[in-house]
């Protein structure tokens, strides 16, 4: 592989100014002791919060406001490079403040909590706290699953043991855990990982694909006592706590705070569950195409489009970018212009630079900041339009909301992400019309809906079964949990896929487990998104004024109703049938391009 360039080889225009953030060194150190002055002014507030809640609860948002800017100018630095001593030691003294802030601040919500309800009413009433009212409303709504002042301090000072199962478990197959070495068909081995597995499974060779699905779950196997202990005390103490705070269940327990209906959750397993015919038709095509006479868990990746690549290099996939995501409005495209001409974006790979790709939208007063790593695919182009999407969002909501109101929740976090995608992707299908650029698009979207919504409700199903379990003191180890994960995969893959034997161990891997009932809302994300930019398309102008009420939502209404205003009601199960009416169409679409190859 060609040497990576410096960071200061790169053309200024491919990088982000975090000059915006601030003009100097000397600047940010002003601004970072100012903050580290406002921090210790709050330290004082301890055990006082009751004497002027409203002067306390301005204080902390003011320092959140305050330690933004200099938190993301240290840590887009490191971004930027992370072999660059001067960025790594800012980064390290804003860790610090951050954990003296965040200590500073941990007994606000405690003695705010421990007021008579009364008082945090008349605060919430008060116009002169109209920006914070959503937070009071908010606060008010765990009242009643907060414990006395004394449980409370013993939960917390038992932090580290209860995040014990999460680390352990990381350490466990991030440090310990080793897989065998695949041998290629040449003689030669190489190490297999997590990461290099991506490349084994999509293979062309069958061979590749077969040997690296075993080696990888033979190699969690190994350890799947250890791995099934780390997660049944995981799903124990979810139980417990949720008991403990008066919810119905560990389902209930992390729903109900974010203001997300049960409904959601049980809507999405109960609507992937009818569709399942449709996945079930697409792996019999896909068996059919690959021309195999039994379709196994490991031929689910490679691609069925192999030869096609477009070149696209970033003036080109921006333009695509800008000319796909045209109906929504010429202000939003404004704002996407503004971006790659405005130092917003962090373009190429560089020495020391992070991997992968992401929106850093918490900056109120300035803009918000991609990191990119542009590779001429056109993957990467449908990365510039996601990463968009999120700046937006946060644009949007920030220039819309006071700061109290403008973090959006990770319930709708993906959603204008794919959103844009979703967009983008219906233009490219127009742009593109030989049978072979369809086919390889119609594609690229199948296995989105296959693997984020179907892949991930299996996943969220199979949380819920194990907390179940626990709830009804069945025991949770390997063998059962193993075997509730290998029914699952029959339930979904029917009898259109062999569902091999070592698929059982593939719970073991998902590290998203130890954040229980999180990753639904990826399944969720993209049906919602599925859905408005069916809107968006179908309907024009009403449809992107209603999708920009969203946008600038912010969290000033519960997610559900944010995305209400954009026509949507993810409470229902219909925007959920849509998106499958719509995997249903590019199914079809998609068998008649391949027929056209
Ligand atoms: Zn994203």
């Amino acid at each position: 592989m060609p040497q990576l360039p410096n960071r200061n080889e790169i053309d200024p225009k491919y990088r982000w100014d975090l000059s915006h953030i601030f003009p100097s060194e000397e600047a940010w150190e002003a601004a970072f002791q100012a903050v580290n002055q406002r921090v210790a002014e709050f330290a004082a507030l301890n055990g006082h919060v009751a004497d002027d809640p409203r002067r306390a609860i301005r204080l902390y948002f003011e320092i959140q406001d305050e330690l933004m800017p200099v938190a993301d100018y240290a840590f887009l630095s490191r971004e930027g490079d992370n072999g660059d001593p001067k960025a790594q030691a800012l980064f390290e003294r804003v860790m610090g403040l951050m954990v003296a802030a965040g200590s500073a601040a941990s007994f606000l919500e405690p003695e705010l909590l421990a007021l008579d309800e009364s008082v945090l009413r008349e605060i919430q009433a008060d116009p002169a706290m109209a920006d914070y009212d959503e937070y009071i409303r908010t606060l008010l709504r765990q009242k009643p699953h907060t414990l006395s002042k004394a449980e409370e301090r013993l939960l917390a000072s038992l932090g580290e043991v209860t995040g014990a199962p999460d680390n352990i478990y990381s350490m466990l197959t991030t440090v310990d855990l080793h897989f065998e070495d695949m041998e290629l068909p040449d003689g030669t081995r190489q190490p297999l990982t997590d990461g290099t597995w991506d490349a084994f499974r999509e293979s062309p060779d069958r061979e590749i694909r077969r040997q690296s699905f075993e080696k990888i779950m033979g190699g969690y196997g190994a350890f799947g006592t250890t791995i099934s202990g780390t997660y049944s005390a995981s799903v124990k103490y979810d139980c417990a706590v949720a008991a403990a705070r008066h919810f119905a269940d560990a389902l209930a327990a992390r729903m109900e705070p974010l203001e997300i209906p049960r409904e959601v959750y049980t809507n999405l397993i109960d609507v992937m569950h009818e569709s399942l015919p449709i996945l079930q038709d697409y792996l019999r095509l896909r068996k059919q195409l690959l021309g195999v006479d039994e379709l196994h868990m490991y031929d689910l990746y490679c691609p069925l489009v192999p030869d096609f690549t477009m070149e696209l290099p970033y003036e080109k996939a921006f333009d695509l970018v800008l000319e796909g995501l045209k109906p929504m409005g010429e202000d939003y495209l404004a704002k996407l212009r503004e971006a790659r001409d405005g130092g917003w974006i962090d373009v190429f790979p560089a020495q020391g630079k992070s991997s992968g790709a992401f929106s850093s939208g918490d900056l109120r007063h300035v803009h918000p900041y991609v990191l990119l790593n542009h590779t001429d695919t056109l993957d990467s182009a449908f990365t510039i339009a996601h990463e968009l999407g999120h700046s937006m969002h946060s644009f949007f909501s920030n220039s819309a909301q006071p700061l109290p109101k403008a973090d959006y929740s990770l319930f709708v976090a993906e959603v204008a992400s794919t959103c844009n995608e979703a967009v983008m992707l219906r233009h490219l299908l127009k742009a593109f019309p030989e049978p072979k650029a369809q086919a390889y698009l119609l594609n690229h979207f199948l296995e989105q809906f296959r693997t984020t919504c179907f892949r991930q409700t299996m996943f969220a199903e199979f949380e819920l079964i194990a907390h179940e379990m626990a709830a009804n003191g069945e025991p949770l180890t390997r063998e059962t949990l193993s075997e509730a994960y290998y029914k699952l995969n029959q339930t979904y893959y029917g009898d259109s896929c062999v569902v091999d034997e070592w698929i059982a161990n593939e719970w073991m891997r998902i590290p998203h487990f130890y954040r229980s009932f999180y990753v639904y809302v990826y399944a969720t994300g993209l049906c919602a998104a599925v859905s408005l930019s069916d809107r968006i398309l179908t309907e024009g102008e009403d449809a992107v004024r209603d999708y920009r009420k969203f946008l600038s939502a912010g969290c000033s209404v519960p997610p559900i109703d944010a995305l209400k205003l954009a026509g949507i009601d993810m409470s229902s199960p219909e925007p959920l049938r849509k998106a499958m009416e719509v995997f249903r169409e590019t199914l079809e679409a998609f068998k008649k391009a391949v027929a056209q190859c």
